[in-house]
């Protein structure tokens, strides 16, 4: 009695949101482009033909304690080779530390308590902008967050000159977290050349890069290309620490499947990171769930099955690019005076339309058009008709 008086409510993230007040419009012509997964063209969530066949093969498989360690490990080791490569040394030479997580989200949140734990005075630099969650998950773990210049908004681009200095100006040896493909909410990555750049200026400085990989596949069609940004820091002797997460590119949102591997000197300091890394997700949760880490693990072990997810990934991003230019050439032929190339520049599952916060408003309330307040756009929802010629009126007011 009395005792939860002061608990207000907690501001509403900034995602669900949106799907609040989409689900709170009565309108039938109502669409929400908030939606960060992938979606077919009625909208509705894929279920990948890899993860039907997995789910044939593990059938009445039973769950016991013994089969979810070896499991788990299965999936750990078929995951960093996404990451660093089928032949890495790190791997040869068992220098890394990794345990399944909980999806992206759940590998973020681990490594930010390992980090506070390991290194209490540390700050983190987050992209400016960056997925939302990350601002909570390090927030929650108590360490202090600051932002690096990311996204140019008159370019649309990325403001590299800017990302450059503050690399610089950041305090030696301090914590960043890089996309590695597909920028959350930006859809705009470093090139290949501005990767070899970044990477030699966290050497100079000493700075320890963790990578968080929720959309490999997504940005080139390629899982290999996608983790070519790794791989760079990796050739450059960086110690490394990545989250990956299958919500998306296996379209296995609700299982949870993830992975976090932080890299190490030697494999005895490997076994000492593990065990750390374990003890803290014990408290938190004690095990992950085994049912979606079964699934992952056979798709990346069974080679016929997993060629079949790469060619599955390749379809989708092939889907996603098809569609920024379908988006693209419908605006400019609905005779939009705005540049609309950023959508086709962009990569990933989202555009960042750069429509204003009235626009958004403006869209919200007469055409039942929903997305968040930064003007980021799923680029796999279809737009029922009408509502493209309404994202080029509310441009063409502006
Ligand atoms: N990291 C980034 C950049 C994301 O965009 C997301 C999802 O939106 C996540 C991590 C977390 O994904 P999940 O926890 O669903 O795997």
């Amino acid at each position: 009695f009395g005792w939860w008086d002061h608990v207000k409510p907690a501001p509403l993230d900034p995602i669900n949101g949106v799907t609040e007040a989409f689900l709170a419009d009565p309108s039938p012509d109502k669409i929400n482009l908030g939606v960060g997964a992938y979606r077919d063209d009625e909208g509705k969530p894929v279920v990948l033909q890899c993860v039907r066949e997995a789910e044939a093969k593990i059938v009445g498989c039973e769950f016991l304690e013994s089969v979810s360690a070896s499991v788990s490990s299965k999936l750990v080791e078929e995951s960093v080779k996404l990451v660093y490569g089928n032949n890495s040394n790190v791997i040869k030479e068992g220098r890394f530390a990794g345990v399944q997580t909980l999806s992206g989200t759940g590998a973020c949140h681990l490594f930010a308590e390992f980090q506070k734990r390991f290194y209490p005075e540390s700050l983190i630099y987050l992209p400016d902008p960056t997925w939302s969650n990350h601002h909570n998950i390090w927030r929650d773990a108590h360490v202090p967050r600051r932002t690096f210049h990311y996204y140019n908004h008159n370019s649309k681009g990325l403001n590299f000159a800017a990302l450059m200095d503050d690399i610089k100006n950041a305090p030696d040896g301090s914590f960043f977290l890089l996309h590695p493909c597909a920028h959350n909410p930006t859809g705009v990555d470093p090139t290949e050349d501005q990767w070899s750049e970044i990477s030699h200026r966290f050497k100079v400085k000493n700075h320890f890069p963790f990578f968080d990989m929720a959309y490999q596949g997504f940005a080139s069609g390629n899982l290999d290309i996608d983790a070519k940004a790794i791989r760079i820091f990796l050739e450059d002797g960086h110690v490394i620490g990545c989250a990956q997460s299958y919500a998306k590119n296996m379209g296995l949102y609700g299982h949870r499947v993830g992975c976090l591997s932080v890299l190490c000197s030697d494999s005895t300091q490997a076994v000492a990171i593990k065990s750390q890394l374990q003890q803290i997700a014990r408290a938190m949760y004690s095990s992950p769930p085994v049912h979606g880490v079964l699934l992952v693990s056979t798709i990346l072990s069974d080679p016929d099955i997993k060629s079949l997810w790469v060619r599955e990934v390749q379809v989708m991003a092939n889907r996603i690019r098809r569609k920024r230019a379908a988006l693209r050439d419908s605006l400019e032929k609905l005779g939009s005076p705005i540049n609309w190339e950023h959508v086709t520049n962009q990569v990933g599952m989202f555009c960042f339309s750069g429509l204003t916060p009235d626009h958004i408003d403006q869209l919200a309330r007469e055409f039942h058009v929903y997305m968040t307040h930064d003007s980021r756009i799923s680029s796999v929802i279809s737009t029922p008709k009408g509502n493209a010629s309404s994202l080029a009126f509310s441009s063409n007011e502006s």
